[in-house]
C-alpha cells in the first residue's frame, strides 16, 4: 500500500491556494457528463452533493434514513468553530490551527489542519447566507462561546440544537438540487459492498431497507460520507443507527484504514442507568463554559444531597490540576480525570460512577433566565431522562463513548488508497489527529463538503475523464452476487441468539478493554474474545424473517457482523500503539501524575491498516507526519 499524502509544496499558509490554482477544473459544459455517488446525506454528504449537484455533476445521494434530515448530525448540539475573531479575543487562522494541532496531541496531518482553519470563516459565511440561525450578540454580530482546548471563544451557535440547524440549512440547499433534478436522493438505502473496477471505485450495492431490493449504482466516482463507528463499543452517543459497513467494505476492497484506536470519550455524558439502554445521551460541551465540575473530597460524602456538601469538601478536580483551561481543559484529559476521580472511591449517582456539572454559581452570577435562555434545551432534556432540575440541584455526568478520530486514511485531496473513492466528514480520519476539539466535527464536515471536495474531485475526474461502468458490467455482477450470498449467510444460521445480543457483548469487551484506559494484556484479552464471540455469531445468529422486505433485524445483523471484525482491528492498532496520546491512553505510558506519555519517535504516525484477507493478520503501514510549523511538545493545560 502506497501512502502518498499529496501535500502540495509551498508555505503552510500558501499551500491550499496554490494547490487550488494547480488543480485541473472540469469545465462548466463537461460537468454533466460525470456522474457522482455520494453516500451519506449529513453534513459532510449533504453538503457535498448539494455542492456537486450545484456545480453541475450529475450526483446519486443515499442515506439509510428516511429523509437525510435525519442524519446523525442532527443530534449535534454545542457549535461549530471558526477563526471569525468576531470577539477581539486573540483568535486567528493560525491560532485555531494550532490549538486543532496541539489537541490533537500532535498526531494529525498539519496542512490539512491550516486548510480547514482557513476554510471555517467560509463555512460561517455560507450557513448565515442560508439562514442558520446562528445567536447573536446585542449588537447584531453572531456570538460565540468556548470550548474545549482553547482559550479563546471561537464556536458558533444555534442553542443546543446546531447541529439540526445546519443540517437544515445543508439539507436545503440538497431540495433545491433534488428539485432541479440534479442530485437524485435514494432514501431508506443502504451501501452493502463498493464495487471496484481495475482498481478504481465505480460503484456501489446497494439494499432497499424498505421492500429489499438489491440493487448496483455506478458512477466516475463515489465519496463516503457516512459518519463514525463510535458504535462498536454499543453504548455510545451516537445515534443507535450509526455503523462502519461502508467504511468497513471500503476497506476490504483496499482502502487504508487510519487510525482506528482513535476514539474520543466525552466527558459530559448522562450516566448510564442500567442494564436496559441502547444508546447515552450526550449533555454538550458547552455546558462546561458556566458548570464547575466537582466530586466530595471525601468518599463518605458522596451519598449525600450534594447541596448539602459545604464548599470546602468539594474537589473542583479540572480546576484545580489545569488552572488555566480549567473546566474547559480537552476531554480526553477531563474524562481521564472523571475516572481518576471515581476510582478514587468519590464517584456519585448509582455505581459510583459520575462527577457533577454543577450551574449554581453560574445562576447566582447571571440568573436562572440567562442560563435557560443558553442551554434550556439540554436542561429540558437531562430532567425528562433522570427526572432531575438541573437548575436546583447539578446534573450527574459521566464519560461515554462519542466520537472517532480514526477513519479511512484520506490523501490531501481526501481521497482513499482506492482511486476515486473519497472520505468525508467523521469517516474519514484526516484532521483531528488522537484527540478532536470540541466543535470542530461540524466544522469538518462541511469543509469537507462545501469547500475542500468541490475543487478536489475536479482534478480526479479530469485526469481520469469520463467512463462510469456499465451497471450490468462482470466486476458488478459479482459485487452483487457477493451481497446477496452474504446476505443469505445470515438468514440461513438459524441460531438462538440475536445481533442485538451479539452486539452489546462485543461493547462490553470493548469498553472493558479498549475504552478510557487500555493495556496490552487486555487488548490481547479483548482480540481473543472477540474472535471467539465472531465465531459464535456466525454459528448460533437468529435473523427472523426474510430478505424480501422489511427486516430491521437482517439490517442489524448485517452491521454487527462488521462491527466483529472492526472491533478486532481497533484493538490491534490500540496493541501496536505502545504509546498514550489524545483518547488512546495507555497505562503503561504515563507520566507520575497520570497524564499521558507519548513516544515521538517511534510513533508520530498514522498508522494505516490494510486488509489481507480473512485469514490472514492485517498489514500496518505508517504514514510520517511532520511538524514544521507547530514545535512538538508535551501538550499541558496546567
Ligand atoms: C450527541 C452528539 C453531539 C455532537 N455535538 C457536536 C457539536 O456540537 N459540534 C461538533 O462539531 N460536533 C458534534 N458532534 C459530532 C458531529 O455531530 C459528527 O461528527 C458529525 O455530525 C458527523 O457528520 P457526518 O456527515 O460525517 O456523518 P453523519 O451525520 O453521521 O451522517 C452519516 C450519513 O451516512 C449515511 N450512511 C451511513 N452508512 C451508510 C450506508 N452503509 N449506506 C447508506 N448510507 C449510509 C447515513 O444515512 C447518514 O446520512 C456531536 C456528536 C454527537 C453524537
Amino acid at each position: 500500500m502506497i501512502l502518498d499524502a499529496k501535500i502540495p509544496d509551498g508555505p503552510i499558509s500558501e499551500k491550499w491556494d496554490n494547490h487550488r490554482f494547480s488543480s485541473k477544473l472540469v469545465n462548466p459544459a463537461n460537468k454533466r457528463k460525470y456522474k457522482i455517488i455520494v453516500v451519506g446525506s449529513g453534513l459532510a454528504g449533504g453538503a457535498a452533493a448539494a455542492t456537486l449537484g450545484e456545480l453541475g455533476y450529475n450526483v446519486d445521494c443515499f442515506c439509510y434514513q428516511d429523509t437525510p434530515r435525519r442524519a446523525h448530525s442532527i443530534a449535534a448540539q454545542g457549535g461549530i468553530n471558526a477563526a471569525k475573531n468576531y470577539q477581539n479575543d486573540g483568535d486567528s487562522i493560525h491560532r485555531l490551527f494550532y490549538d486543532t494541532v496541539k489537541g490533537g496531541d500532535f498526531r494529525s496531518r498539519e496542512a490539512n489542519v491550516h486548510r480547514l482553519a482557513q476554510v471555517s470563516v467560509n463555512i460561517i459565511d455560507q450557513c448565515v447566507a442560508q439562514g442558520v440561525p446562528f445567536a447573536r450578540e446585542y449588537g447584531g454580530l453572531l456570538a460565540n462561546r468556548s470550548f474545549g482546548g482553547a482559550q479563546v471563544s471561537r464556536t458558533f451557535y444555534a442553542r443546543g440544537q446546531t447541529g439540526q440547524q445546519l443540517l437544515l440549512g445543508a439539507y436545503s440547499a440538497l431540495s433545491r438540487q433534488i428539485a432541479t433534478g440534479q442530485v437524485k436522493m435514494h432514501t431508506r438505502c443502504e451501501m452493502l459492498d463498493l464495487v471496484t473496477v481495475q482498481g478504481h471505485a465505480k460503484g456501489i450495492i446497494t439494499r432497499n431497507l424498505a421492500n429489499g431490493d438489491i440493487k448496483a449504482w455506478t458512477a466516475d466516482a463515489v465519496l463516503l460520507c457516512t459518519g463514525g463507528y463510535g458504535n462498536a463499543y454499543y453504548l455510545s452517543t451516537n445515534a443507535v443507527g450509526c455503523n462502519v459497513t461502508a467504511a468497513f467494505r471500503a476497506y476490504r476492497h483496499g482502502a487504508g484504514f487510519a487510525n482506528p484506536c482513535y476514539t474520543q470519550i466525552h466527558p459530559t455524558c448522562i450516566p448510564v442507568s442500567g442494564d436496559h439502554q441502547s444508546k447515552l445521551t450526550l449533555m454538550s460541551e458547552s455546558l462546561r463554559n458556566d458548570g464547575r465540575v466537582w466530586v466530595p473530597t471525601n468518599a463518605d460524602d458522596c451519598s449525600l444531597n450534594p447541596n448539602d456538601i459545604p464548599e470546602d469538601d468539594r474537589d473542583y478536580y479540572l480546576e484545580r490540576k489545569y488552572p488555566s483551561f480549567g473546566n474547559l481543559a480537552p476531554r480526553d484529559i477531563s474524562s481521564r480525570s472523571a475516572k481518576e476521580a471515581c476510582d478514587d472511591g468519590r464517584g456519585v449517582g448509582s455505581g459510583g460512577r459520575g462527577v457533577y456539572l454543577d450551574f449554581s454559581d453560574a445562576i447566582s452570577r447571571l440568573g436562572e433566565s440567562t442560563i435557560r435562555e443558553r442551554y434550556g434545551n439540554l436542561f429540558q432534556m437531562y430532567e425528562r431522562i433522570t427526572g432531575e432540575n438541573a437548575y436546583q440541584r447539578p446534573m450527574r455526568i459521566y464519560p461515554a463513548i462519542h466520537y472517532t478520530m480514526g477513519g479511512l486514511w484520506v490523501d490531501y485531496n481526501l481521497m482513499t488508497t482506492i482511486p476515486g473513492c473519497f472520505a468525508l466528514g467523521e469517516a474519514n480520519f484526516s484532521d483531528h489527529g488522537a484527540n478532536r476539539l470540541g466543535a470542530s466535527a461540524l466544522m469538518q464536515g462541511l469543509s469537507d463538503g462545501y469547500f475542500v471536495i468541490p475543487y478536489t474531485i475536479g482534478d480526479y475526474l479530469a485526469n481520469a475523464g469520463a467512463g462510469s461502468v456499465s451497471p450490468d458490467g462482470p466486476e458488478v455482477k459479482v459485487a452483487l452476487d457477493n451481497v446477496k450470498q452474504r446476505l443469505d449467510a445470515l438468514l440461513s444460521i438459524d441460531g438462538k441468539r440475536t445481533s442485538r445480543s451479539y452486539h452489546k457483548h462485543l461493547g462490553q469487551i470493548m469498553w472493558e478493554y479498549a475504552g478510557m484506559a487500555r493495556n496490552e494484556k487486555g487488548l490481547k484479552k479483548a482480540i481473543g474474545e472477540i474472535q471467539d464471540l465472531r465465531e459464535d455469531f456466525h454459528k448460533n445468529l437468529q435473523v427472523p424473517g426474510s430478505g424480501e422486505s422489511l427486516n430491521i433485524e437482517l439490517e442489524r445483523a448485517g452491521r454487527v457482523r462488521d462491527f466483529l471484525q472492526f472491533g478486532e482491528l481497533l484493538c490491534r492498532d490500540a496493541l501496536d500503539r505502545n504509546e498514550s496520546c489524545g483518547g488512546h491512553f495507555r497505562e503503561e505510558y504515563q507520566t507520575d501524575d497520570g497524564e499521558a506519555t507519548r513516544d515521538d519517535e517511534n510513533f508520530a504516525h498514522a498508522a494505516v491498516w490494510e486488509f489481507n484477507g480473512d485469514e490472514e493478520t492485517p498489514q500496518r503501514h505508517v504514514e510520517d507526519l511532520q511538524f514544521d510549523n507547530v514545535k512538538l511538545a508535551v501538550r499541558s493545560y496546567k
